[in-house]
């Protein structure tokens, strides 16, 4: 890895830039590579990897946001395979639960779901219904047309749309759930549903040994050695077309490319292209981000049984509590054990302005009035992660509002996460559009789509 040296042209290979070295700007990297091409990856960060990259959280080494893959994820789980990692995938079968009137409820089969106090039988049938009509639902562009609260009203029920749903849409969207269709809570249900799908039983969790740290380091290696050079804490500040090339401004000088391909986020990717016609602009620009607020936890013992328990009650200041160490051996963690308290918010919440002392003081005031046995000093290291955009919501209309893939611009490419339509942003989807945008932005012309 070098910062400086413009890259050699490749004999007979086009010169490709990607700006962006998470998930997605890497496996375009790999591919492009893998078909001859001489590529640089751009990465603002000092590591690769974006959200899914790894950090310290005192003594553990570990994801800053938490992952895991499931047994449904066959595009990452090829992708692994590829990396000679996936053999090495741990599964295991995890806990849900609740977290609702003051109370934890286990909520793995039906007759636990018949138990749970706040609906009544009736509810239940028609919150059991909806997901498992929701879950049949093949064509989801005809959900975009309608807005999510209305939908689950209609299906579910005003009581429990208030008692559940709301509280869970909040949780994930804040007040913006009311811009969401139901496309948004149908990718959630699909996504939670599609091992059952295909016939798979039970969904299984799994992760790599080492965390994302692993994946990303083997993922690095692979990259260098298909030829892919990777200059990292480097900023782009613009991409433009210039007479036949496309140069790209960085906070370490100019680079040249044949090509380029932008992964950032969609309103980063409008910033860097002032060259975008207006209609481009307007695609990118529109997109509703979601941020979040993401604290890890090194405890000396797991919360509780539950993987991932959903929070209704809403003075709570976290949307979920996710206990890794429900899926990840302990030993991982050194013996200790592993928490997230994400917290999903508007990129302009007051809550990206408060310090980390603060926001710790709060969220452990929360988790001794929710846990019995919870006190401050269980806690070894807290660690605090912020991102103002994560996810563009789906709103109405979304899949025809999509961002193009090969702009106006001859030789400048857009692939972003705001191209994932109808599912979750998960790696899975990542590597997918990774894969099939590949053939858009290698084709032998620059053309426009
Ligand atoms: C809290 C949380 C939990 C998650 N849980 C899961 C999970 O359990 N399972 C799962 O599969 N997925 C999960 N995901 C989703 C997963 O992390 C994403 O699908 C994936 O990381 C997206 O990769 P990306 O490359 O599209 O975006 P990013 O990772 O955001 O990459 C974009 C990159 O572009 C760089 N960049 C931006 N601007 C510039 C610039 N001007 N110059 C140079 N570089 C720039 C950024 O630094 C970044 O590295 C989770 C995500 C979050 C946030």
């Amino acid at each position: 890895m070098h910062l400086s040296a413009p890259p050699a042209r490749a004999a007979g290979g086009e010169r490709i830039g990607i700006v962006g070295g998470g998930m997605l700007g890497m496996t375009l990297a790999l591919r492009l590579a893998e078909r001859g091409r001489h590529v640089t990856l751009i990465e603002s960060g000092s590591e690769l990897g974006g959200l899914a990259a790894a950090w310290q959280i005192g003594e553990v080494r570990w994801d800053r946001h938490y992952h895991v893959t499931l047994a449904s994820d066959a595009r990452l789980r090829a992708l692994l395979r590829d990396l000679g990692l996936e053999s090495e995938i741990r599964w295991t079968l995890a806990q849900t639960g609740f977290y609702t009137d003051g109370r934890f409820y286990s909520m793995n089969n039906l007759v636990e779901f018949l138990r749970f106090p706040p609906l009544g039988i009736v509810d239940k049938l028609r919150l059991g219904l909806t997901i498992a009509y929701a879950s049949r639902i093949t064509d989801p562009e005809r959900l975009e047309s309608t807005d999510v609260e209305s939908w689950l009203r209609r299906l579910s029920g005003n009581r429990t749309f208030e008692r559940i749903w709301r509280p869970l849409l909040r949780a994930k969207l804040g007040e913006r759930y009311r811009d969401a269709s139901a496309a948004f809570i149908w990718a959630i249900i699909v996504r939670l549903y599609a091992a059952r799908r295909a016939g798979l039983g039970a969904e299984r969790f799994g992760y790599v040994p080492g965390g994302y740290a692993r994946i990303i380091e083997r993922f690095a290696a692979r990259l260098e050695n298909a030829g892919v050079d990777t200059l990292l804490g480097t900023r782009v500040a613009s991409v433009r077309r210039q007479e036949d090339r496309i140069v790209v401004e960085t906070t370490a000088g100019e680079q040249t490319f044949e090509r380029v391909v932008v992964t950032a986020n969609a309103r980063i990717a409008a910033r860097l292209c002032p060259q975008l016609d207006d209609d481009e602009r307007s695609r990118l620009d529109d997109k509703v981000y979601g941020g979040i607020v993401c604290a890890s936890l090194v405890l000396d013992r797991p919360l509780g049984p539950f993987y991932v328990t959903n929070i209704t009650d809403e003075w709570v200041p976290f949307s979920a509590v996710i206990d890794m160490s429900a899926i990840v051996e302990r030993r991982e963690f050194g013996g200790a054990a592993l928490a997230y308290l994400p917290k999903y918010v508007a990129p302009d919440d007051a809550l990206f302005a408060l310090d980390d002392a603060s926001i710790e003081t709060s969220f452990l005031a929360a988790l001794e009035r929710m846990y019995a046995d919870f006190s401050p000093a269980r806690v070894r290291a807290f660690r605090v992660s912020r991102v103002r955009e994560v996810f563009a919501l789906a709103t109405p209309g979304y899949s025809k509002r999509l961002p193009p893939i090969a702009t106006s611009v001859p030789g400048l490419y857009l692939v972003t996460s705001a191209h994932i339509v109808n599912a979750t942003l998960n790696v899975n989807q990542t590597v997918g559009l990774a894969e099939r945008a590949l053939e858009i932005v290698d084709a032998p012309a620059p053309v426009r789509r």
